[in-house]
């Protein structure tokens, strides 16, 4: 189904209630409404980005304290690739601060993602534009999701970012969708934006060709000396009501809360899941924020008698210790309650 900008204000000025419900309805006809997918995100070349995302700590264009660092050992990012495993993350993304990749870079990353496949875990990464021989050769090591936000509507990126077309991100998206890399792409609540560019946002990613498989919805974390430092807080129900519209239009894409969910409160966060969220970045680092504690996040999922999605059947006898974790992330099984 194609949205219009007219069928997606009907869902926007809808009672939050009667909102909440029907998405919860969408979701429960294509997902366990129980079901939680978590994913872990690494930065694996940090800082000195050139781009200028008036938001982001790493561009070397603000004074953010942060220090550019060069692309991390395939074995460091390996490391945290099994601890996020051992964590419960079904989902290994790896982020790198690059306008685009390098070719002198592309062993090192094929090289990351056949480790972190090989552990038996889904793979994503955030690179920045690519040129074609680099998303085949990204394709043809396995890649299962590359992840490319397009931030906002088309009407108010240019506030935002000039360094990088909104057409530029498109094609990128394209580019990878046509090599059978499943994409994950979503945005950012809180750089100033009416709700008018929030609907224009949801109906570039749900009229995309295929609609991303995984929808990050971030709301902005503020960062000291970048211009959007003194930024308005979001709403939380602003929020809550974006993540149910991104479900209802997006019914059988992960709808993620992303960065920002450091902020938010168990309540906050249990409407979303009945908004229909179903997945997490997990982990105490997103990138260069930081993230709710991972005991906390187990808590909650106790708590609210959530389940984590499963890890992938392990792909070798090393993994059998593992699969014993697998077994101590799930609700139901006793040896849950013991860990927390
Ligand atoms: S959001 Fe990405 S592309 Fe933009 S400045 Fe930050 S690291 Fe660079």
């Amino acid at each position: 189904m194609s949205w219009t900008i007219d069928k997606v204000k009907v869902l926007f000025n809808k009672p939050l209630l009667d909102l909440l419900y029907d998405a919860q309805k969408v979701h429960r006809q294509h997902f366990d409404p129980l079901e939680i997918q978590m994913s872990t995100l690494l930065s694996v070349k940090t800082g000195g980005c050139p781009e200028d995302c008036k938001y982001c700590s790493q561009s070397a264009r603000y004074k953010t304290g942060l220090r550019a660092e060069k692309l991390l050992q395939v074995e460091k990012v390996l490391q945290s690739a099994r601890t996020a495993k051992e964590a419960g993350s079904s989902r290994f993304c790896m982020g790198a601060a690059w306008s685009n990749p390098h070719e002198r870079d592309m062993p090192y990353l094929e090289e990351m993602v056949r480790g972190v496949k090989a552990l038996g875990l889904e793979t994503c990464m955030t690179l920045g534009k690519l040129t074609d021989s680099q998303v085949e050769r990204l394709a043809n090591v396995g890649l299962d999701y590359y992840s490319h936000n397009l931030d906002t509507s088309p009407e108010y990126y240019g506030s935002i970012i000039t360094t990088r077309t909104y057409q530029d991100r498109l094609t990128t998206i394209d580019k990878v969708r046509a090599a059978g890399i499943k994409v994950c792409s979503g945005g950012i609540l809180g750089l100033g934006e009416s709700n008018l560019d929030r609907i224009g946002l949801l109906l570039q990613l749900a009229n995309l060709s295929k609609a991303p498989e995984s929808v990050p919805i971030n709301m902005l974390v503020k960062v000291a000396g970048t211009p959007l430092e003194d930024s308005e807080p979001v709403d939380a129900f602003d929020y809550i009501r974006v993540i149910a519209v991104a479900r209802i239009m997006m019914p059988t894409s992960y709808v993620r809360i992303a960065a920002g969910r450091e902020k938010m409160n168990e309540q906050m966060q249990a409407m979303c899941f009945m908004a229909g969220a179903n997945s997490i970045f997990y982990g105490c680092k997103l990138l260069t924020a930081t993230n709710p504690d991972e005991d906390q996040d187990m808590k909650l999922i106790r708590k609210l008698g959530l389940k984590t999605q499963k890890v992938r059947q392990s792909l070798t006898d090393e993994e059998e210790g593992a699969s014993l974790l697998k077994d101590v992330m799930t609700m139901d099984d006793e040896k849950y309650y013991q860990v927390i």
